[in-house]
């Protein structure tokens, strides 16, 4: 058994690494967000079709490393080596030409997709030395490879996971830490509506005119790069919808 601790676990693209790892009988699963209310009935969820799969919830926020420290030395015993990260935490927030951005979702998508993923991952790091096959996996985005019109912010904090997702796998090389990015174009799951603070016509709009992934289609190909064996690692995917340019 490999545990696996995926953050932003609550909805999307993290919900369905939890499920689909969970399917795979061989993960114990540590889940972590804001809404811990969303973790415990996905815990229900995945115990009532896998009864043998372990996970253990607590509530997160990634933006503060006091807590990321307190929740870490309290974990209890038997969580206390893991085997794989996922940082999957993020979001996109106001997507607004730079000179009318508001400075509080800029604040907000560089506290959680950049200084969130470092402060979990440097916290994380002295409990994978026990492990056999220790794994990170970042979530980047095609906004980390490219820019597009106002994706100004959303798409600098996306080029600094893509950086630091390279900068990881050369310091942690020592260690036998493999380090994977995984680059998704667009993905149909709650980030459009957070993106919009709520709007749901202007999220659902979004992906009009294509079939965009799901975040299942992401949690499989995570399952993949995960089963592969010690001497082989994918260092970064880039997975887009077919009709997306
Ligand atoms: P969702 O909005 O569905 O999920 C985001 C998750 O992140 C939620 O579980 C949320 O949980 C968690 N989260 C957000 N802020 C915090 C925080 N401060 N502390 C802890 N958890 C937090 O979006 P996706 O599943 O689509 O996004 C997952 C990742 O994939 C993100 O990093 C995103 O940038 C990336 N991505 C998404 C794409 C898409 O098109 N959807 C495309 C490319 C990349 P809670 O609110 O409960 O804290």
């Amino acid at each position: 058994m490999r545990t696996v601790l995926i953050t932003g676990a609550s909805s999307g693209i993290g919900e369905a690494c939890a499920e689909v790892l969970a399917s795979e009988l061989k993960y114990r699963l540590l889940l972590c967000a804001r809404r811990l209310e969303r973790l415990e009935e996905l815990k229900k969820k995945i115990q009532s079709a896998y009864p043998t799969c372990e996970v253990f919830c607590f509530q997160l926020d990634v933006r503060n490393n006091k807590d990321i420290e307190t929740t870490w030395g309290n974990l209890p015993a038997e969580w206390r080596n893991i085997d794989i990260l996922i940082n999957n935490a993020g979001l996109s927030q106001g997507l607004e030409p730079i000179q009318n951005g508001n400075i509080g979702d800029w604040d907000r998508m560089i506290d959680t997709n950049i200084k969130g993923l470092l402060y979990v991952t440097k916290h994380t790091i002295p409990l994978m030395e026990q492990s056999k096959a220790p794994h990170i996996i970042n979530l980047g985005s095609i906004a980390g490879k490219d820019v597009y019109p106002n994706g100004n912010v959303y798409c600098a904090t996306k080029h600094a996971v893509d950086a630091l997702t390279k900068a990881m796998r050369i310091d942690l090389l020592e260690k036998g830490i493999k380090v994977t990015s995984i680059d998704p174009g667009m993905v149909e799951t709650e980030f459009s509506e957070v993106r919009f603070k709520g709007d749901n016509e202007r999220a659902k709009s979004v992906y009009r005119g294509l079939t965009p992934l799901s975040g299942k289609d992401i949690a499989e190909i995570i399952a993949f790069v995960l089963s592969r064996p010690a001497h082989v690692n994918i260092n970064d995917l880039l997975v887009m919808p077919t009709a997306q340019a």
